[in-house]
């Protein structure tokens, strides 16, 4: 579904991504993990047309989307929820999540889809006419996720979903990854938080200094000599 070939990119003079090659497949949950400054948001900044890749292609649906702008990847089907949330803190939740509907394909129904995206989060369904600032870290972070799925994605970016979360609030950010997984939506998540992440994916890649140094199914990533000393401290 999404494919990255030989992907070389990186800020003015500094080249962060080195041949990052890596593929989604439809209904699966992939994960990118790696420490602090390994290239992991910059890698879902390249795929969202943030920013463009110096070398290297993405595909997305068969579709070559390495030159479009971000507007037009995020009409292809393709959304990343930011890290740090990124909410308008002075607005409304509904507010807020209206904004996520901005695609065009979700425009029309857009009420419709608002009850559909707020069944499974009944927290912030409550929290709709509060200003979003007001929220607690996991709620908002519920929000950022609830407004991601408003643009009716075929696949959900997440960027570091965890950070700044209590334990408990983490298990049910990553409980609500796997149900909307369980819609038929594919997802990619970026996370520091090895452990918790390879439990809820499919796959993994490991990303160290802008190269991919490790891929495979979570369940051997989990059992990995490397992994478990560099990122599980066992
Ligand atoms: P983190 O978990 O800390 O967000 P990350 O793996 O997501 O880490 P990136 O944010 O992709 O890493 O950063 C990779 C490298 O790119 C870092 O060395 C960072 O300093 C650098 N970098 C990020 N954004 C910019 C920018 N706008 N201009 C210049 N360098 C940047």
């Amino acid at each position: 579904m999404l494919k990255l070939e030989n992907i070389h990119a990186g800020y003015g003079p500094t080249t962060i991504l080195q041949n990052v090659s890596l593929e989604v497949k439809e209904g699966e949950i992939v994960t990118i993990v790696g420490a602090n400054g390994a290239g992991k948001t910059t890698t879902l900044r390249t795929i969202a047309g943030l920013i463009k890749p110096r070398q290297g292609s993405i595909s997305f649906c068969g579709e070559d989307i390495t030159r479009l702008r971000g507007d037009q990847v995020v009409d292809r089907g393709i959304t990343l929820i930011p890290e740090g949330r990124q909410l308008f803190g002075d607005m409304t939740v509904r507010e807020n999540l209206l904004i996520g509907a901005f695609r065009a394909a979700a425009r029309p129904n857009h009420e419709r889809r608002l009850d559909e995206v707020l069944s499974i989060f009944p927290r912030v369904r409550e929290r709709l006419d509060q200003a979003a600032a007001s929220l607690s870290g996991g709620e908002q972070q519920m929000v950022a996720i609830a407004r991601g799925m408003m643009a009716q994605p075929k696949i959900l970016m997440f960027d570091e979903p965890s950070l700044g979360l209590a334990p408990i609030v983490v298990s049910q950010v990553f409980d609500i990854v796997r149900q909307i997984a369980g819609t038929g939506t594919t997802v990619l998540i970026v996370e520091q938080n090895v452990y918790t992440t390879l439990k809820v994916a499919d796959r993994g890649y490991v990303l160290e200094n802008g190269q991919i140094v490790l891929e495979g199914q979570s369940e051997a990533l989990l059992n990995d000599d490397h992994i478990r000393q560099a990122y599980l401290g066992i």
